[in-house]
């Protein structure tokens, strides 16, 4: 694959339908750890077995407890220049002057809500309302804020996530390598609807993702694809750049490292992302918005 800059803001350039398909590694640079690679706590506690529907029936506490330690995380955490580089480009203004005449959606495999943050903060700072049409992110895999109940599926920001009593200080646990606690099921969030049992608002391996209609029309269109700090292993997503390929399409995958099937893509830039894309996309030649 190239590494060659220049030439891949030339096909940025001519390109008409442009997603990123985006993992944890986009929001490395904040201090959210992935769960592949190096660092995290998740060694210890194994994040894949935690982040299944059958673990949670088995121990709901210790998987609450384990979501709830990723949105302390989450809330400390601010977007990097990654994040503010996707945002930028998602203001058709910007846009128009890199990538003429383009639609472009992010779509990212991310709970932290992390580029919903970006956005709101460049957007506002750029005085701009950006058309929902083409939905310009979609979170494919649910919300670490989001709250969904295990009885009647109703979904809902769970406002009272950051000072739930039974969860809070789960980061003193996790210090002490105690995080199993058990705390009594009563004491977890519940649905505010029917009371029942809530559990988080993310989806899990084994289940279906948001959006999926949505997201494959934006697929099979697609003529440029951006992957972005995922390590190309949790399926739909990893297939998204093949397709993009296969149909004639170009793929940029940007990693610290190399990924399964990187070797037949078209550019390939290792490091960190945050280094990348603000150069990738332009944004340090670029005049801001007016
Ligand atoms: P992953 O942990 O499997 O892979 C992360 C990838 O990012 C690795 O290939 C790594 O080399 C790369 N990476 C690390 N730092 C980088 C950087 N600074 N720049 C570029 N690349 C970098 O993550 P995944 O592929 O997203 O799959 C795991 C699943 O778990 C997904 O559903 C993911 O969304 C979820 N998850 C989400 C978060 C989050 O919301 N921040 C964190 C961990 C896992």
């Amino acid at each position: 694959p190239s590494k060659d800059l220049h030439a891949f803001k030339k096909v940025l350039s001519a390109s008409k339908n442009i997603i990123v398909v985006a993992g944890a590694g986009l929001s490395a640079a904040s201090g959210i750890p992935t769960f592949r690679g190096s660092g995290g706590m998740w060694r210890k506690y194994d994040a894949m077995s935690l982040a299944t529907p059958e673990s949670f029936a088995e121990n709901p506490s210790l998987v609450w407890q384990f979501y709830h330690y990723r949105r302390e995380s989450a809330l400390k955490a601010s977007p990097n220049a990654a994040h503010v580089a996707l945002s930028s480009f998602t203001i058709p203004k910007v846009r128009e002057r890199i990538a003429p005449g383009s639609d472009f959606t992010l779509i990212t495999q991310n709970v932290d809500g992390l580029s919903p943050r970006s956005n709101e903060q460049v957007f506002a700072q750029a005085g701009v309302t950006v058309p929902d049409t083409p939905p310009y992110l979609i979170e494919m895999h649910g919300r670490l804020f989001d709250i969904k109940c295990t009885q009647c599926d109703h979904v809902e920001f769970d406002t009272s996530s950051p000072i739930c009593e039974a969860l809070a200080g789960t980061e003193a646990l996790v210090e002490k390598k105690e995080l199993d606690a058990n705390i009594p099921i009563e004491n977890l969030p519940r649905c505010r609807k029917c009371g029942s049992l809530a559990r988080p608002g993310v989806v899990w391996f084994g289940e279906v993702p948001h959006d999926m209609p949505v997201i494959d029309k934006l697929v099979e269109k697609a003529d440029l694809c951006l992957v972005i700090g995922t390590s190309s292993a949790v399926y739909p997503a990893a297939g998204y750049a093949a397709e993009v390929a296969d149909n004639g399409g170009t793929v940029a995958v940007f990693n610290f490292e190399r990924t399964p099937g990187d070797e037949d893509v078209d550019f390939l830039f290792l490091g960190g992302c945050e280094e990348w894309l603000p150069k990738a996309l332009s944004l340090a030649e670029e005049v801001p918005v007016s």
